[in-house]
């Protein structure tokens, strides 16, 4: 049975159509509507896309950025129209079917369980090092997003005090309205902060990564200790098959190394190491884990 996927992120929204061998046999792209009537129309044109491409009306997953309470709730999206309203069901009504409505990185973190490093492995972790750092609990093969549908929301969890006050970094305020918490130092804008910090120099985080092995060295370390710190905590708390890293900055040449150098998969002394690995699904694994998602809650997986 094919299936459709749409990516809904702050500045465009794709849609993906799945045939039943999950094959991707079309795809749409649209900007993101500002405001959420809009935001609603955008993705129900993209849905009508994706019924005439199957032709039928399609199972469709949405994974988006934000919080979404399993119970219905208003999301949580700082960057997007959605945030306060009930998406979900508005969803439902729009498009008339069910839509499975899962956070973006919950979303590809599934699909890395069922098609990509983490195939075979009963607990997988997603974690996201991107604009945002996000991540996301499988259990065998079906998504866990916790009572509040907050599990896996790891980019607010706190950052490694030792590393911060031994670098001598201040503690940066979080887009959540919090302060120290994991992305504002670990996300790439993150990055691009603590450089600016030690070093004095205005970069963008792809320069950044760029001149790791120079004059950004201490920079890199930084969030290599970090990283590795925040992925040993979730070992400690989850303790996974397997911890598949997405996102922009997990394709920088050799952080797999790195972070291994920086302790990532060292637990305690004597346990074997964590499992880390680099996600195979690029671009498409948002969509193609909530198009999954909508085929398991039709009961069709
Ligand atoms: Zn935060």
């Amino acid at each position: 049975m094919a299936a459709a996927g749409i990516d809904l992120g702050g500045t465009k929204i794709e849609a993906r159509v799945f045939d039943d061998t999950w094959v991707e046999v079309a795809r749409r792209r649209v900007p993101t509507p500002d405001r959420y009537e809009d935001l609603l129309s955008a993705i129900e044109a993209l849905a009508s896309f994706a019924d005439t491409v199957a032709g039928c009306k399609v199972p469709l997953g949405v994974g988006s950025a934000g919080v979404f309470d399993p119970q219905g709730g208003p999301a949580v999206a700082a960057n997007l129209a959605v945030n306060g309203h009930p998406f979900g069901a508005d969803l439902t009504g729009r498009l008339r079917r069910p839509v499975s409505l899962m956070n973006d990185a919950v979303a590809s973190a599934l699909s890395e369980a069922v098609f990509g490093a983490g195939r075979g492995a009963d607990v997988v972790v997603g974690l996201s090092l991107g604009t945002g750092v996000g991540g996301g609990v499988v259990r065998h093969r079906r998504p866990d997003e916790g009572a509040l549908g907050v599990a896996g929301e790891v980019g607010h969890m706190a950052a490694a005090a030792h590393v911060i006050v031994d670098a001598g970094l201040p503690v940066f305020a979080c887009g959540c309205g919090r302060r120290g918490c994991v992305e504002a130092y670990v996300s790439g804008p993150g990055l691009a902060r603590m450089a600016l910090h030690l070093t004095g120099e205005e970069l963008t985080p792809e320069e950044v990564a760029a001149q790791r092995q120079g004059a950004m060295s201490t920079v890199w370390t930084c969030w290599c200790d970090l990283t590795a710190a925040l992925i040993r905590q979730i070992t400690l708390t989850v303790d996974p098959d397997i911890i598949v890293l997405a996102g922009g900055l997990s394709r920088v040449d050799g952080v797999l190394g790195d972070l291994r150098s920086a302790g990532a998969e060292d637990v305690f002394e004597g346990v074997r190491p964590a499992r880390l690995a680099l996600a195979e699904g690029g671009d498409a694994s948002a969509a193609r884990g909530a198009a999954y998602a909508a085929l398991q809650a039709g009961g069709a997986l």
